[in-house]
């Protein structure tokens, strides 16, 4: 059976995540205090539930120990963020996913027994600045504190060029781990692969080297 998922906050993000995951068919359970927000995103859950995720009781009625993966996605209520991640932690549910207002937020939340923290806010603003500096780059995702995945539009020196000639390994440190064409996406692209227009290279490297890339080639 595919994994099923509960979406505790039905704001901006959290109804976001809800649907995104139902229309790629998952089984999705949306709970929310305010039973507009219900309301409102109800044809984009398989499940709306209105209830407060901080009442222990309320959560076991809902079998909430069952689903794979729960989002913790309440933002404003940082009080109630922690303390819905210490209930769902000492109830035993599997996996937490718990979003962040700010950094010191998102230590109590791995303390309380988040097994994952997301800062939305502050990685679209990563991602945003990354793409001011350079608007060839469309996505910049980080992986570790100093290594980061860009998705970056040739220039059109590239283009014609071989990935054995262009060479960013040696030139700019940073590896070409797929090449999207079109539609098409080749994930284990070869040294003899020559860039055409408009093609998208997926880079992995350290950031400062990935930002010299950014800029200069
Ligand atoms: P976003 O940026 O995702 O819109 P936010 O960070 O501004 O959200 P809030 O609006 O504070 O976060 O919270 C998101 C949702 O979580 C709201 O719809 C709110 O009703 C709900 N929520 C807050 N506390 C609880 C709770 N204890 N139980 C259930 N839902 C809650």
């Amino acid at each position: 059976m595919s994994k099923q998922f509960a979406i505790i906050g039905m704001g901006r993000f959290g109804s976001s995540v809800a649907r995104t995951l139902y229309e790629m068919d998952y089984e999705v359970m949306g709970i929310d205090e305010d039973e507009e927000m219900i309301n409102d995103n109800i044809q984009y859950v398989t499940h709306a539930v209105a209830a407060d995720s901080t009442d222990e009781r309320a959560m076991r009625e809902i079998g909430i120990r069952n689903f794979d993966v729960v989002v913790v996605a309440i933002g404003a209520d940082i009080q109630a963020s922690i303390l819905t991640t210490l209930i769902l932690k000492e109830m035993g549910v599997k996996k937490i996913v718990a979003k962040a207002q700010n950094e010191r937020h998102g230590q109590v939340l791995y303390k309380c027994g988040a097994d994952r923290v997301v800062f939305p806010e502050r990685d679209m603003g990563i991602r945003v600045a990354h793409n001011l500096i350079s608007a060839n780059v469309l996505d910049f995702i980080e992986l570790a504190e100093d290594y980061s995945v860009a998705e970056v539009v040739v220039s059109s020196k590239m283009v014609g060029e071989s990935l054995r000639q262009l060479d960013v390994r040696a030139r700019y440190g940073v590896n070409v781990i797929a090449i999207k064409s079109g539609n098409s996406f080749n994930i284990s692209p070869g040294p003899d692969e020559v860039i055409k227009p408009n093609d998208v290279l997926v880079v992995i490297g350290h950031n400062r080297d990935l930002k010299e890339f950014e800029e200069h080639a």
